[in-house]
């Protein structure tokens, strides 16, 4: 309450209650009530007891409150007395009304100038910073980048930029969902915090995609600081209730060299990220070869679309033998790609690729329906033999996979047993619970399941050891050199560990006899290898199963 006048002290006693029945006597409570100016004289005065209460006697001759309305709300009051009556004439009641009225407006302005300058801030806010990890966005990347290109031409100083991509970050998105993915980020954003110093500029770019810019920056340094910060985020992360490792990829481009403008230089850095993701270096820098190499990618990405479609593509059959009793066991189907007149695409190219797109699923679903046809048709020649299709770690977050393998199981009337899936540990301790929950349901549907590349990979033993599994299969590069160096002491203890875990054991990637008859001596389960029979064709299959040694099932 703020007033000027004569008797300022009694006008700070008064208290009103708008909506107290026993106030209705008040002049104020009226006004603001009835949303409208209230002119008392002195005659009406008798009716406002609690006025001429509070007025003592006082001389007073006439009232006038009007309510100041801002916005159909009575924000405040404006109450004029006189010691004279009738002072509030006609035109002063009007220019009054008009004074209130423009306060009114201008309290209301004032806050929508306010609302303004908040709205304002938080588009700011919005437009420079990331919401979730709080770093400057892409489009402040862009003015740092713009202001580096400008001041290189006079200072002729370079600079770099590196921007850091986060490896199968959606998986983590679509798995535990959007809350875990933006935890995970917030993580990532603070130890990328730690690893900056003051020459240098953390920025979160879009999604996965993280960017540092160090001012006066050699390729050299630039180097370094892509290889520290990649093996900064490899540490484990600890999150509410599990942790995990994350592997990110990197692209460089220095400034100004490999781009005048920043339209130039964020492509490049695009392709040189997208080439150290390709080859699974931790970094890679700019260099113009690079351009027609990821052209080459995109190309092959565009016409693997069509592959499934246009039936360009087949399963090939790799033989596996029994040790024990050396013939062969089962086959493991390997896709192999055959676009119209050109040569055979292997899967080394092309699995990598639909991993990255999401063609992996389709190609998947077409695995299994392939495998299980073959299945079909070889039951029909006699040929009872189990057929291995590999899945990959995307497959694993496929809710619909257990149904499809289910209902054309049932659709190819498979014989138990004769389906079999191979899956890298790698694969699995991308996430161990979501892979847990699939595996699982694979082994109720009655499908063993191999873990493929055994010792490649970082797997832990004992999640390996809970893990609803039938056998590992030893990685080739350990089996392939196994005479010549070390590989045979690994050989050797993973054969010890899957008899120790009761797994059976697979040696892959036998090529002579030497190393045939040495895991035969080590007590290995099942071989399989170019030694005993080449992926082949299923119509080779029945050829080879006629005249090699390993193929007389008999
Ligand atoms: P993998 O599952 O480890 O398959 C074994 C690879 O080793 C095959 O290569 C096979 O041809 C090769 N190999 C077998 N024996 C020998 C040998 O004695 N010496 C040598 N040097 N190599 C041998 P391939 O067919 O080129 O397949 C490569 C990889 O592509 C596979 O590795 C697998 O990870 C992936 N792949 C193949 N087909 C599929 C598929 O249908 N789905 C998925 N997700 N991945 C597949
Ligand atoms: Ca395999
Ligand atoms: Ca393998």
């Amino acid at each position: 309450m703020a007033s000027f006048g004569v008797d300022v002290a009694l006008i700070r006693n008064i208290s009103i209650k708008v909506n107290d029945a026993r106030d209705r006597c008040s002049a104020v409570s009226a006004a603001i009530r009835n949303m409208k100016p209230l002119l008392i004289d002195n005659a009406d005065l008798k009716k406002y007891p609690k006025l001429k209460k509070l007025l003592n006697n006082r001389e007073i001759g006439s009232v006038y409150v009007l309510p100041i309305i801002v916005e159909n709300n009575v924000e405040g009051v404006f109450a004029l007395c006189s010691s004279k009556q009738s002072v509030f004439t006609s035109e002063a009641c009007a220019i009054l009304e008009e004074m209130t009225e423009d306060l009114a407006f201008g309290i209301q302005s004032l806050r929508i100038r306010h609302s303004h300058e908040e709205a304002q801030k938080t588009i700011r806010r919005l437009a420079f910073f990331d919401s979730v990890t709080k770093l400057p966005n892409h489009v402040k990347m862009e003015n740092v980048l713009n202001g580096a290109l400008s001041s290189s031409e006079s200072t002729h100083v370079q600079s770099a930029l590196l921007i850091i991509g986060i490896n199968r970050f959606r998986d983590i998105n679509t798995t535990l969902g959007f809350d875990a993915g933006n935890h995970v980020l917030s993580q990532i954003a603070a130890r990328l915090k730690k690893s900056v110093s003051n020459n240098e500029k953390l920025f979160r770019v879009r999604g996965d995609e993280f960017a540092v810019f160090i001012e006066g920056a050699t390729a050299e340094i630039a180097g370094e600081k892509a290889s520290e910060i990649q093996k900064m985020l490899a540490s484990q992360f600890n999150m509410e209730g599990f942790s995990l490792s994350m592997f990110a990829s990197i692209g460089i481009v220095l400034i100004p060299d490999h781009g005048e403008s920043v339209d130039k230089l964020l492509p490049h850095a695009d392709v040189a990220l997208q080439h150290a993701k390709q080859t699974g270096k931790p970094y890679e820098f700019y260099t113009p070869s690079l351009d027609s190499d990821t052209e080459y990618y995109l190309k092959l990405a565009s016409k693997l679309y069509r592959a499934i479609e246009c039936d360009q593509l087949e399963l090939y059959y790799q033989p596996k033998i029994s040790m024990v009793s050396g013939k062969v066991c089962g086959f493991e189907a390997l896709a192999r790609w055959f676009p119209p007149n050109e040569r055979m695409i292997p899967p080394d190219t092309f699995i990598g690729l639909a991993e990255k797109t999401g063609m992996i699923t389709p190609i998947s679903y077409w695995v299994i329906e392939s495998a299980l046809r073959q299945s079909c048709l070889w039951r029909q020649s006699n040929i009872n033999l189990p057929i291995a299709i590999n899945l990959s770690a995307r497959n694993l977050h496929d809710a619909r996979l257990l149904d499809y393998i289910k209902e054309r199981s049932v659709a190819w009337e498979l014989k138990a047993g004769m389906l079999e899936v191979e899956i890298t540990e790698n694969a699995i301790m991308e996430d161990r619970n979501v892979a847990f929950a699939i595996l699982s349901g694979i082994r109720d549907l009655g499908i063993p399941i191999y873990i493929d590349d055994f010792g490649s990979g970082q797997s832990s033993l004992q999640i390996l050891g809970e893990l609803p599994i039938s056998a590992l299969k030893i990685d080739k590069s350990f089996v392939i050199g196994m005479m010549e160096n070390n590989a045979n002491a690994i050989v050797r203890a993973a054969i010890n560990l899957a008899k120790e875990m009761g797994l059976g054991v697979v040696a892959e990637g036998i090529e002579n006899e030497m190393v045939w008859t040495q895991l035969m001596e080590l007590d290995c389960d099942y071989g399989q290898g170019y030694y005993m029979g080449k992926p082949m064709s299923a119509g080779e299959v029945v050829t080879w199963l006629g005249t090699s040694r390993f193929g007389n099932v008999s």
